[in-house]
């Protein structure tokens, strides 16, 4: 495994590279849920590409980017382990040179949900994945559900802007007790983190609801408000159910597939969480076909 820093030392190691390539963007911190990022691209392609940069862009001032989790050393053995090839590991400087000035803005599906609590974050996500794109020159490129929104920004993003390369998204991974893998969990206290799982019991809530024949979104979304209502520790920050294709909010009671998600905080941690409902969707075809998927444009 060959790890750069760089921009040159990344081209020249990926042009050395043969066949196939996918690609993995993280912030480092790795979890399984990254991990499961990587396999799928280690099963589908020649050889595998992942990059670790904490991107300064995304956070808003009062967010976490000082105290993000850091730890290249074991990043760096776990990703070794899973047979990656090449690893890109760039410091701020080398993403934004001084004169820096070009921003990259998916305009519809950026707003609402994640986008309206934080502004600005998905213009920093979309330039900083158009930038991974370009020099990483990938064939395919791994997003995970569970940040439903960013993964749909992306696809349209890479579609909008003919990015040469197919945007694949892998479903949650779990830890036993139902908590999304995240590397903001090391944040939660042993109480906070007993409280964690409130949000996916309230997922499984609206999952069952919906398998009963509830298909009122208002209803749906009650569901999981009346879950998470009953942990204390929990403060909801939004709760949606919306059309999963489009991300907008849908009145009709249609059966169009639905993007449940959720932000709630525990403590000072933020967490998100969302699923696709019927839950026979939430897998790598299902996923991919839908957020952001071709089916969200109605001209094409
Ligand atoms: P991050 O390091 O948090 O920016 O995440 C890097 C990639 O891993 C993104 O595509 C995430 O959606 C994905 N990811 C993060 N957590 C999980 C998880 N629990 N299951 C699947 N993918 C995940």
């Amino acid at each position: 495994m060959q790890v750069v820093e760089t921009v040159p030392a990344l081209r020249a190691a990926r042009a050395a590279l043969d066949g196939r390539v996918g690609l993995v963007t993280t912030m480092g911190a790795l979890h399984a849920g990254h991990l499961a990022l990587v396999e799928q691209a280690r099963a589908e392609n020649d050889a595998v590409l992942v990059t670790i940069f904490v991107n300064p862009t995304q956070f808003a001032p009062h967010e976490d980017l000082s105290k993000y989790p850091r730890d290249l050393p074991r990043d760096l053995a776990m990703l070794e382990a899973a047979s990656v090839d090449l690893v890109f590991t760039p410091v701020p400087q080398v993403m934004y040179p001084p004169g820096f000035q070009t921003v990259v803005e998916v305009t519809e599906i950026s707003q609402g949900l994640e986008g309206e609590h934080r502004p600005g974050h998905f213009q920093g996500v979309a330039t900083v994945v158009a930038k991974l794109f370009n020099l990483a020159q990938a064939d395919r490129a791994y997003f995970g559900q569970k940040d439903a929104q960013q993964a749909a920004v992306i696809r349209t993003m890479a579609r909008d802007l003919n990015f040469p390369l197919e945007v694949i998204i892998c479903p949650t991974v779990r830890e036993s007790d139902g908590l999304a893998m995240s590397s903001r969990n090391v944040y939660l206290t042993p109480e906070q983190r007993r409280a964690a799982p409130v949000l996916y019991r309230a997922l499984q809530a609206a999952g069952k609801a919906y398998a009963d024949g509830e298909r009122r979104p208002d209803s749906l979304q009650q569901c999981v408000l009346d879950v998470l209502t009953t942990e204390p520790l929990a403060q909801i920050e939004y709760v949606s159910v919306c059309d999963a294709r489009t991300l907008q909010n849908s009145t009709t009671t249609g059966d169009m597939p639905l993007l449940v998600s959720m932000a709630v905080k525990i403590g000072l941690t933020r967490l998100i969480d969302n699923c696709l409902l019927p839950n026979e969707l939430n897998t790598r075809d299902g996923l991919t076909d839908l957020l952001g998927g071709v089916a969200s444009i109605p001209h094409i």
